[in-house]
């Protein structure tokens, strides 16, 4: 995760400001500088060099004993339609993730990856297709962030945690990222500007459930049903249907907020009217909300997206059964390669980065 020369460094940007606090206790240093440090990490610098208000004997007492995680851009594509922007960002030790910045009315949304690949196996999925790497640290979703608003000069007010990875398959870690990232000392992002999405690890639910976070819990349905759950999601074994929805039930409960389930319609496979039925049904009286994307395709599944008249027919269907449903738009449509897509690209083709830094 660190160069060679780091190994035995402490990753900074991991820690909590109480941590920091406690750590410079032990340094002898005075706790009001724990917080001036804090506040510089967060702003996304990287190095302590640039820490230009603590002292240089501190600066390099830190440098000696961390290191500032960050995310280097390997590749950038900006949508000629919207500016939507999408990076292949690289850590120290070579493996690459990519996030998505995205320009909405209310501000800039980005949407970032927990892990490098993902064990979880969908069928559909670029990241899936290419198994599972390793857990990215608190500081590398953190990193994503920052890298992104300085390299537009934004500043970003909302993440979705829908990129690569299994967000609760890396609990700890998302749970440390949560706190720092909405730290009023960090970058102060509210929970609820915060989006976690799940392809269904229920005892993971219910321990989320426990925090009473104010984020938006998306869960990753896209079947009315096991049988049709399990042709492309194979948690639908470890977790049947019935037992993710009344996790989700519980969820909503407990935090009295609306569960947004993620709804990608293939052609042929979920899309029929008797699918809008039965999934109706199961979403009854639930406080929640159904997402309709057409799939993505992704080379080598098979699968197809649903057409246009297909979708609304569905959608039209929940709706009548009384269920909210938006069908959502796509952004960046020429640079949407689906999450995985870019870092599946640039393996197949020897681990080199197949287009240069930049713009294209
Ligand atoms: N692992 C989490 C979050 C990352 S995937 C999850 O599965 O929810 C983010 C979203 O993209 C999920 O809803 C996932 O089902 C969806 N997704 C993955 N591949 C897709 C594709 N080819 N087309 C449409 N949606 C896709
Ligand atoms: Fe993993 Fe989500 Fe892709 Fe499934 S859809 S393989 S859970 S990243």
């Amino acid at each position: 995760m660190c160069p060679a020369q780091d190994i035995e460094k402490i990753d900074i940007k991991s820690k909590t400001l109480e941590e920091l606090k406690q750590d410079f206790a032990l340094l002898d240093q005075p706790t009001y500088k724990a917080r001036q440090v804090y506040r510089w990490v967060h702003r996304g610098v990287t190095s302590f060099e640039q820490m230009t208000d603590v002292s240089k004997p501190l600066r390099s007492l830190l440098d000696q004993k961390y290191y500032i995680p960050v995310a280097f851009i390997e590749k950038r594509q900006v949508s000629v339609y919207d500016n939507t922007v999408k990076y292949l960002f690289r850590f120290a030790d070579g493996e690459c993730v990519e996030s998505v910045l995205m320009q909405y009315h209310h501000g800039y949304s980005i949407c970032i990856s927990t892990q490098v690949g993902c064990k979880m196996g969908c069928a559909f999925c670029a990241t899936g297709l290419g198994g599972f790497f390793r857990d990215l640290a608190p500081s590398e979703m953190l990193a994503q962030v920052q890298a992104a608003q300085q390299d537009r000069g934004v500043r970003i007010s909302n993440i979705v945690l829908m990129g690569m990875g299994e967000p609760l398959d890396n609990y700890e870690n998302v749970l440390r990222f949560l706190e720092l990232v909405s730290s009023a000392d960090g970058m102060n992002i509210g929970m609820r500007h915060i989006s976690l999405s799940t392809c269904g690890l229920v005892d993971k639910i219910y321990d989320l459930a426990e925090k009473k976070l104010q984020l938006t819990l998306s869960v990753s349905l896209h079947a009315p049903n096991d049988q049709i759950r399990q042709r492309t999601m194979p948690i639908s074994r470890r977790w049947p249907m019935e037992e993710l929805l009344r996790a989700c039930r519980h969820y909503a409960s407990v935090t009295g907020r609306r569960i947004s389930f993620e709804y990608a319609m293939i052609a042929g496979v979920n899309d029929s009217d008797s699918c809008a039925q039965e999934l109706a049904g199961k979403l009854r009286g639930m406080l929640c909300h159904v997402n309709l994307i057409p799939v993505n395709e992704v080379e080598s599944t098979g699968f197809h997206k649903s057409g246009g008249i297909r979708l609304r027919q569905f959608s039209r269907i929940l709706e009548q059964k009384g269920i909210t449903v938006t069908v959502r738009r796509t952004l960046g449509s020429d640079i949407d390669a689906s999450c995985g897509q870019l870092r599946r690209r640039r393996l197949q083709d020897g681990g080199v980065s197949v287009e240069s830094n930049g713009e294209n």
